[in-house]
């Protein structure tokens, strides 16, 4: 089973900009050490962000945030995408919802993915739902992923694992060959 690394929306955004989240700092350390395991072990990391133009849909929901070509956007520092990763823009909630992530991972021979980011019962869960309707198994590491409050954390996780079979696993896991 060839697995890829999914980053989604670890942007300055969503972090400490516009949309900021204290939680989410704690993600970045843990991420940042599965990012390096990911490196070592030659498993694809695809960094899936959202690049929005001032037309998109979600933002009369949420605002401006994570704008395309602005710093909001962008990943951040400790997490920054090197020359090896891949790096998809996203307009919406989901990471497949029309970025070409699905064809690349199936290029890439892909049939599980780790998925990781903000926000839990958010980006994460459409993500995971588009994963689950593709067909791939999809594994979370608890201290990866970040919500908005303890229960939306709780819940969102219970979520993925009751509706999609997510693995909810921990980042001291052995999570790639
Ligand atoms: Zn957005």
């Amino acid at each position: 089973m060839a697995t890829a690394l999914l980053v989604v929306d670890m942007t300055n955004d969503f972090i400490t900009g516009k949309l900021k989240n204290d939680r989410a700092l704690k993600v970045i350390s843990p991420l940042k050490k599965l990012v390096d395991e990911a490196h070592k072990s030659s498993t694809p990391v695809v960094y899936i962000s959202d690049a929005h133009y001032p037309e998109d849909t979600e933002l009369k929901l949420w605002g401006e945030h994570s704008m395309k070509g602005e710093w909001g956007g962008q990943v951040v520092d400790e997490l920054t995408p090197t020359d090896k990763d891949y790096t998809l823009e996203k307009r919406n909630y989901s990471a497949f919802f029309e970025t070409g992530l699905d064809t690349l991972l199936r290029e890439l021979n892909v049939d599980n993915v780790v998925v990781t980011g903000v926000v839990t019962n958010i980006c994460i869960q459409h993500t995971s739902a588009d994963a689950f309707f593709r067909g791939y198994s999809i594994t979370v590491p608890k201290e990866t992923t970040e919500a908005l409050s303890d229960e939306e954390y709780a819940s969102g996780l219970n979520f993925l694992k009751t509706m999609y079979g997510a693995k909810i696993v921990s980042v001291d896991d052995q999570l790639f060959e």
